[in-house]
């Protein structure tokens, strides 16, 4: 069997030295166990913050034990009648191939609804992320102009579908100019940008929102972020779901004091984390796989074979190496 331990706190950005693989003996169910075989690995941003030793909404990964992501698992040993040989299970579990548990907090998958994979992306964390974040702070209206950063990715590809279906003007940030004609092309994005081509971000906003915008949702904070609030609506939400662009800083990040822009034009920030909603989750599955099925809402998804490649690609969303939804197939 193979796990992946954390083994180093990386400093700045994730290397693959911050990661330990170890060997053992391949587990069996024990009475009221089941034996799990990983399929599918989840890497998200969100991870970085868990290897620092900081006070946060979610406890600190240890130092030389298992990283645990959201993974997709093929039950096959049963000792635990509420699972039969086969079952595909979701939930929070450690990177090994292979891994024992009484499988509570285990959620089944039904793959005739979608495939296995839509659990860990558009109807799992991630697009319900994108849908409260949205729908719960940003109450985007029909006419409104709503921009995203982080465009491209797994939670930003459904934010813009679903500003469309509530009937704003969408526009996009994105790192390249893939990401920009895929934005425009497959995900309905009105406008999009990309901000490592461009020049003046200010301006770039400006002309692609001359009215201002009414609904910011932030994904990566930073310099983008600077440049939307520089072009905020009057009475604007701003969601601030992620901030990616700072998550490797070593220093606390300073920028532009955002206080006077806020209370000029009433503008709301809030923060959540997807955790909030959790007693929401069933509602909002029901509502992103009803726009599945309706066609109105598509996704994306890189996905990276072999459990060894897990760090890389973890690594690799720093990089923009992904379009929609990072998965690790084992
Ligand atoms: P993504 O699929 O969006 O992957 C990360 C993307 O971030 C990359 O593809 C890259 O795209 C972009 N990126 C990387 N570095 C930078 C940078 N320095 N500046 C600007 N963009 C950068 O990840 P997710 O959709 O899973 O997550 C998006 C954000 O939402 C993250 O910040 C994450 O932490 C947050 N999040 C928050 C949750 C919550 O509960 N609040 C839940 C889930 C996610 P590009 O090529 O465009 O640079």
């Amino acid at each position: 069997n193979s796990t992946i331990l954390l083994n180093n706190r990386p400093e700045g950005r994730p290397q693959e030295s911050d990661f330990k693989f170890v060997e053992s003996e391949k587990p069996s169910a024990k009475d009221g166990e089941i034996l799990l075989e990983t399929k599918y690995v989840s890497v998200d941003p969100y991870l970085r913050g868990r290897m620092r030793d900081q006070k946060s909404y979610i406890e600190p990964f240890e130092l030389n034990e298992p990283i645990t992501s959201h993974i997709i698992a093929e039950v096959i040993e049963t000792k635990n009648d509420n699972f039969k040989e086969g079952d595909l299970v979701t939930g929070m579990l450690a990177w090994k191939k292979y891994q024992t548990t009484s499988g509570e907090q285990l959620n089944k998958i039904d793959t005739d609804l979608a495939p296995a994979t839509a659990y860990l992306g558009i109807l799992g964390m991630t697009g319900l992320t994108a849908y409260f974040g949205l729908t719960k702070i940003g109450e985007p209206k029909d006419g409104e102009t709503l921009v995203v950063s982080g465009a491209a990715g797994a939670v930003g590809t459904v934010v813009g579908q679903i500003g469309k279906i509530k009937g704003c003007k969408v526009i996009g940030t994105a790192g390249t100019d893939d990401k920009v004609e895929l934005l425009k092309d497959k995900f309905g994005y009105d406008e999009a940008i990309n901000y490592k081509t461009t020049d003046n971000m200010k301006e770039a906003i400006a002309s692609a929102a001359p009215n201002g915008v009414d609904v910011y949702f932030d994904n990566v904070g930073g310099d983008i972020t600077d440049a939307v609030l520089a072009n905020i609506a009057r009475n604007a939400r701003v969601i601030n779901c992620g901030a990616i662009s700072v998550y490797n800083d070593t220093e606390t990040p300073t920028g532009p004091r955002v206080e006077p822009i806020l209370i000029k034009n009433s503008v709301s920030m809030q923060g959540f984390t997807i955790g909030n909603y959790q007693s929401q989750f069933k509602e909002g599955m029901q509502q992103l796989g009803k726009w599945l099925k309706e066609d109105k809402l598509t996704y994306s998804e890189t996905i990276v074979e072999g459990f060894d490649n897990i760090p890389q690609a973890f690594i690799d969303l720093f990089d923009g190496k992904n379009q929609g939804k990072m998965i690790v197939k084992v």
